[in-house]
């Protein structure tokens, strides 16, 4: 059996790193192709995984699904989101269990009213109209057994949402908060933990 120490050297380092990458941070949320917003908040065991994404990054598209192409990318997409597990890896010893999630996606279930049908113009002029295709809000709690061994969380989104290039994220532990930015390269989100 092996111990491992707490990996406080190599933090330290980054929590200096962090504060490179804040450039973007005010633009929470923004709709932006490409990018997408992610924040993680730390409380004892809980862990809270927010994601803000314009639906191009997931889908390609920003409306209701309108061929069995688009159908089969949007449940493709429905599924992802559905399965925190699968979007976000945590350090194995901190033994974190999925324990809530939710979306905004409208699911095809109890949706059928006639509220879509005047979105299915495009946008003319302005960027983009409202619909509940736009954009993703999701959602996701963890529960961690041992959330003193958490110190990163693999941040597994990118290889759900083909068009993703960008991750703003911030982590909010305790009095401490870090901005990092993540890439299809570079997935590994560290924690401020200690
Ligand atoms: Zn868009």
């Amino acid at each position: 059996m092996k111990l491992f120490p707490p990996r406080t050297v190599a933090l330290t380092a980054l929590l200096g790193l962090a504060s490179l990458t804040t450039a973007h941070g005010q633009e929470h949320g923004a709709h932006v192709h490409g990018e997408a917003n992610i924040s993680v908040v730390i409380e004892e065991e809980t862990v809270s995984v927010s994601v803000m994404s314009a639906m191009y990054n997931i889908t390609g598209f920003e409306r209701a699904p309108e061929n069995e192409e688009e159908e089969a990318a949007f449940a493709a997409a429905l599924a992802a989101l559905g399965d925190g597990a699968q979007l976000f890896g945590f350090s194995a010893a901190a033994e974190c269990v999925a324990t809530d999630s939710s979306h905004s996606l409208p699911t095809g279930e109890g949706d059928h009213d006639d509220h879509d049908e005047h979105e299915e113009s495009e946008p003319e002029g302005d960027d983009h109209h409202h619909s509940p295709y736009r954009d993703l809000v999701a959602d996701y709690v963890f529960t961690c057994a041992q959330p003193s061994e958490l110190d990163s969380v693999e941040v597994l989104i990118f290889s759900h949402f083909a068009n993703l290039e960008k991750v703003d994220a911030v982590v909010l532990a305790g009095a401490t908060q870090v901005a990092q930015e993540l890439t299809p390269d570079k997935t590994r989100l560290d924690l401020p933990n200690s």
